[in-house]
């Protein structure tokens, strides 16, 4: 099969993609491995979802099916169930290796859109000790066994890190009927959004503890016990500070990361601080004809800008394909962002990211969204954007703080910004 566009990955982020490309006009073909579409959001059963972009507090099923309906009205194709192994670039575009139930297959495509999401972290990857008992998963597959599955994966548990999931299924596992100890946070901030702090802890006398982490396991067959110990500002464990905790589950929600395996086997720049491809306001990646959206790009808090960046990247993935826009002559090799009209969004040491970390000067608009995360909690803080000594933006905020993604819309396009430019963000802290 020949496509303009083929989409990787059918949540929230490829289907705006999907949508967007199909609407500009290109043949898309939206690839997911699952047998649903939907991504992350077919087992967030709770609200919250598309307050921004429907005006409406929706579940995440709810959410996704608005886009999946759209989908069937439109003349995108889809293929479920399939996997995409290996991608290949070619002189004019890429193939794609598919595996499925019917076997290997391959897939021509001018341009591609990665929209593979992100992962969690695993015990392993924060230093848990003892052994490998059963009862040690991630927030994420607790929420699966929970919500899709309609098993309890724990009777009384530990929930290790307070990142939005784990705090949301602090809330769930306890309205199920199991016994949530605590949620303990190795930082002295906790890493989830206040509203979850909130409905999820709050409002069922769960108690958080800062300051302390888990640092062993015991349990052959099934977790019997955790040993939890306070750490200091450098996560050193205080001797003596250890007890044990006996619990048969240990929820861990230590930290997502952009799915980008697909992305280093094509040569696509990694950056460093938001883990995912560096990227221009078109969502173009290092890589001309690849573009990149959603949670792979960035980890998002809100399924709105996750949709948001879809679109975006779906658009431009499609004029590339088509040669048409910012994107005109032949697709892929001609597109004018292989490096010699790129100008650079520089972000100082206070900013944990900002993306995008590029502007294609060719294709500067009114409005362009720039999406970043302090690096710590902060208090009346200012920020600005500035080139060449011309201030671009600037806004006083009450409060900052790491897990709640800022997104600002800037207007580069009367700056003068050409090849080579700069663009400063700085962030200071207002006493
Ligand atoms: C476990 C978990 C729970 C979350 N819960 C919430 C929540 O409650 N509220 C909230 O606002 N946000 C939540 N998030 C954040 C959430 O991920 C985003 O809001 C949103 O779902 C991200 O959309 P996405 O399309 O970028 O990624 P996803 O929704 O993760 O979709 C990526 C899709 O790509 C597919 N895929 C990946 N690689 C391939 C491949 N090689 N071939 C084919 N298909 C592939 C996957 O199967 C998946 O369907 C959660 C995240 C995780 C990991």
């Amino acid at each position: 099969m020949i496509c303009d566009v083929a989409v990787i990955g059918g949540g929230p982020a490829g289907l705006a993609a999907a949508l967007a490309s199909g609407g500009a006009g290109a043949k898309t073909l939206l690839i997911e491995r699952e047998g649903r579409l939907g991504g992350i959001l077919k087992q967030c059963i709770h609200d919250g979802f598309g307050v921004i972009r429907f005006g409406q507090k929706l579940s995440g099923p709810e959410y996704s099916q608005r886009d999946i309906d759209e989908l069937g009205k439109s003349s995108v194709e889809r293929r479920l169930l399939t996997f995409v192994s290996r991608v290949h670039r070619e002189e004019e575009g890429f193939t794609l290796t598919l595996s499925s139930g019917e076997g290997m297959d391959r897939v021509r495509a001018k341009t591609l859109v990665l929209a593979t999401g992100c992962r969690e972290r695993t015990a392993r990857q924060v230093s848990i000790h003892g052994t490998r008992p059963a009862g040690v998963i991630t927030a994420g597959a607790a929420q699966y066994y929970t919500n899709i599955l309609g098993r309890l994966p724990c009777r009384r548990c530990v929930i290790l890190g307070s990142g939005d999931i784990g705090l949301i299924m602090a809330r769930r596992l306890t309205l199920e009927g199991a016994e949530v100890i605590g949620v303990y946070e190795a930082k002295s901030t906790p890493s989830g959004l206040s509203r979850n702090i909130v409905q999820c802890l709050g409002d069922f006398n769960i108690p958080l503890h800062v300051g302390k982490t888990v640092t062993r396991v015991f349990g052959r067959k099934r977790l019997e016990a955790v040993e939890i110990a306070s750490v200091d500002e450098a996560m050193k464990v205080l001797p003596g500070t250890e007890e044990r905790i006996s619990c048969d589950g240990l929820v861990l929600s230590v930290g997502l990361i952009p799915e980008n395996e697909l992305a280093e086997t094509l040569g696509v720049i990694l950056d460093g601080a938001a883990r995912g491809p560096l990227c221009d306001q078109t969502y173009m990646t290092s890589v001309p004809g690849i573009f990149c959206c959603g949670n792979a790009l960035l980890v998002n808090d809100l399924a709105d800008y996750v949709s948001e960046t879809g679109r975006a990247a779906g658009q431009n993935a499609a004029l590339a394909a088509l040669g048409k826009g910012a994107f005109g002559g032949p697709a892929v090799s001609g597109s004018p962002v292989a490096g010699d009209c790129l100008a650079a969004l520089r972000a100082d040491s206070n900013f944990l990211c900002l993306v995008p970390q590029r502007l294609n000067t060719e294709a500067l608009e009114k409005e362009t969204a720039v999406f970043f995360r302090t690096k710590r909690e902060r208090g009346k803080s200012l920020v600005r954007a500035e080139s060449e000594g011309r201030e671009l933006f600037s806004r006083t905020y009450n409060q900052l703080r790491p897990p709640e993604m800022e997104r600002v819309i800037i207007d580069f396009s009367s700056a003068g910004l050409k090849k080579g430019s700069e663009v400063q963000f700085t962030l200071e802290e207002k006493i």
